[in-house]
């Protein structure tokens, strides 16, 4: 099943239609994203035998994020071994954990302006969380888990790694920072929700560049073993957002370094979720 927001208001999306929850449950169930999360398994139960007369078209230009305004989002760094590498560091012991402030958060298809500094891209994929919980075990932690969906942890470097030690959160907050979409996908509906791909794709004036790609197989701490390790310590709230660290291919970490330039669109993908389309503005 896929969900995500068309106008503020929750939907379920199938074959490119969109059909508002609150609407066709005839009021039953919330039109707000995160109140439809918080009673998951309800939403779960009325989808099973929705009737989808009401339900209207949609390109994921018109869709919002999955979750507008989480209240927390969690975002994880080195969480591949070839980035940790790149990037100088072994592979952590424990996952490293900062933030993207909720402000950041954006629909699939925008347009970012760079601020002063060096904008960089970092594909992932990101988790929602469905009614939460605290001290989520292990084997509990995927049903914790409404949908998968992608995002782009974009990130400043100057400001990222600036002070000693650096703290990250800011530099990767800017407006429009924290793209995901263009719907969330139940885990059940891949074929193996332990491991999916992703690509990115960076379109200029002067050709395509392929920039990274993965899949979440190789994650160091899978995305139950996050859902763990984050609600032992924070309770998850419905709607929480994880992004769950990029691979290697960033672009602070080439010879020479690469960043992104105005009037670039920078396209990203996650198998059986779709894409995103952020084009940048100077
Ligand atoms: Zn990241």
């Amino acid at each position: 099943m896929r969900f995500g927001t068309l106008k503020g208001r929750f939907v379920l999306v199938a074959d490119g239609r969109a059909l508002d929850v609150a609407a066709a449950s005839g009021g039953a169930l919330p039109a707000d994203a995160r109140a439809a999360l918080a009673r998951w398994d309800d939403v779960l139960t009325w989808s099973a035998t929705a009737d989808w007369a009401s339900a209207v078209a949609v390109a994921d230009a018109d869709l919002g994020p999955p979750v507008p305004d989480p209240r927390q989002v969690f975002a994880v760094a080195l969480n591949y071994r070839p980035h940790a590498a790149e990037a100088g560091f072994t592979a952590p012991d424990a996952p490293l954990v900062f933030t993207k402030f909720p402000s950041c958060i954006t629909g699939p298809v925008t347009t970012v302006t760079l601020p002063p500094g060096n904008v960089d891209w970092e594909i992932e994929v990101v988790a929602v969380i469905g009614a939460g919980g605290y001290r989520i075990p292990r084997p509990a932690a995927w049903a914790a888990v409404a949908g998968l969906t992608c995002g782009q942890d974009l990130s400043e470097r100057l400001t990222q790694t600036q002070g000693k030690p650096a703290q990250f959160s800011l530099g990767k907050s800017f407006p429009g920072f924290g793209p995901t979409g263009p719907v969330a996908v139940t885990p059940d509906s891949f074929p193996d929700r332990d491991d999916i791909g992703f690509a990115s794709t960076l379109l200029t004036g002067s050709g395509d560049e392929p920039l990274q790609s993965g899949r979440t197989g190789e994650m160091i701490f899978p995305i139950d073993d996050l859902v763990a390790r984050l609600s032992a310590i924070c309770p998850l709230l419905p709607g929480d957002l994880i992004f769950t660290g990029t691979p290697g291919g960033v672009g602070n970490r080439r010879t020479p370094p690469r960043f992104l330039r105005p009037g670039e669109t920078l396209i990203s993908r996650l198998d059986g979720v779709g894409e995103l389309r952020q084009t940048f503005a100077g």
